[in-house]
């Protein structure tokens, strides 16, 4: 097990269990997170026993870094983990600050139709210390802090729930990375019974949900989920999750030339969420070589915009990075498996 796995919270329980002090926890969480040590002997402050007993259960190794493709307002970062599975994750300049998309999983199960990430099927999930070293590494890496954080990489992060969850503790922990839990998003294709028990977890995380689609006869066929968790049960889950948690929703929307863009499915769109506490973050499709689908011209994008906005529904485009350095979900995951 790596240490970069533990909570705060499950290392004070472990520091309990070895006869030892709960306050340890803080100590080690500043050695790992603030201090961004790389071995256990830099550790001053503990016991040599305790250092040696820590050293026996846990590993602190990161994970490597194999690729770096450099733009000017982004970067694209590809790790190898400790089994040889390859993940990317991405980093982006705003004028708010840094922003990180990490990825929850090896591959993908959800078989979205345009993904290049769902072509690949799920080799496992990530462990909670390959989410939280994709942040610190890159973080390292550019000598500058994160400050926002979306799950939008590779997998689906509610099929990794448990894993996540320590990752979003850790990682806005004051003592960890202390990343402010607004500054943080998850987004997910829909996982009803997984947004039921998000709505119970406390941090204020961002939830935003990858929709593509107005109708279920559309949506099953880009979208296979749609067909486990069909449409009306989604946004009525989604009306609950709202209710509970008074969050506003994303709602993801790619425009895909042809399939999901015309004026009558956003007209359709509008019906679906309107009243709801949410807002539609539409998609330029990032074309791949591999996936037939086609992007969406700019005009007809304006015009889907445009019939959104007339229905009092709030929108936003999203601005895109790093299409010249194969930054669509997957992509760089995918050439360096197939070389
Ligand atoms: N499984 C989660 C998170 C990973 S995908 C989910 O479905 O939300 C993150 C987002 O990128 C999703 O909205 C996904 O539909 C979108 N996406 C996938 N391939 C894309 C592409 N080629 N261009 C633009 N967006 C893409």
């Amino acid at each position: 097990m790596s240490i970069y796995d533990l909570t705060k919270e499950q290392l004070e329980e472990y520091f309990i269990k070895n006869d030892s002090k709960k306050f340890h926890a803080d100590q080690l969480f500043n050695w790992l997170y603030e201090k961004r040590i790389n071995s256990w002997d830099e550790i001053t402050n503990l016991k040599k026993e305790m250092i040696s007993k820590l050293r026996e259960d846990f590993s602190i190794d990161k994970l490597k870094i194999v690729n770096i493709e450099k733009d000017i307002d982004v970067n694209k970062y590809l790790f190898e983990l400790a089994d040889k599975e390859h993940i990317e994750a991405v980093l982006m300049r705003h004028d708010y600050g840094n922003s990180i998309c990490i990825s929850s999983q090896v591959g993908c199960n959800m078989g979205c139709k345009f993904c290049e990430s769902g072509r690949r099927k799920k080799v496992r999930n990530l462990k909670t210390s390959e989410m939280v070293l994709q942040i610190m590494q890159i973080e390292e890496e550019l000598g500058e802090r994160i400050s926002h954080v979306v799950v939008m990489g590779i997998g689906e992060p509610f099929d990794n729930y448990d894993n996540l969850i320590n990752m979003f503790k850790i990682i806005n922990d004051p003592k960890g990375l202390a990343i402010g839990a607004r500054h943080i998003t998850v987004s997910t294709c829909g996982l009803i019974p997984k947004v039921k028990e998000f709505s119970n977890f406390p941090l204020q995380i961002n939830l935003a949900v990858s929709l593509h689609a107005p109708t279920d006869e559309l949506r099953n066929m880009i979208m296979p989920i749609n067909k486990v968790y069909p449409l009306d049960e989604l946004i009525k889950a989604l009306k609950e999750y709202i209710k509970k948690t008074n969050r506003r929703l994303t709602f993801e929307y790619i425009l895909l030339e042809g399939v999901n863009d015309s004026t009558k499915n956003a007209e359709e769109l509008a019906n679906l969420i309107k009243g709801m506490n949410a807002y539609v973050n539409l998609i330029p499709y990032n074309q791949t070589e591999n996936i037939e689908f086609k992007r969406t011209s700019t005009i007809q994008i304006m015009r889907f915009y445009d019939i959104l906005k007339k229905n009092k529904i709030n929108i936003t485009i999203r601005k895109e990075f790093g299409s010249k350095i194969s930054a669509a979900c997957g992509q760089l995951r995918s050439k360096k498996e197939e070389q």
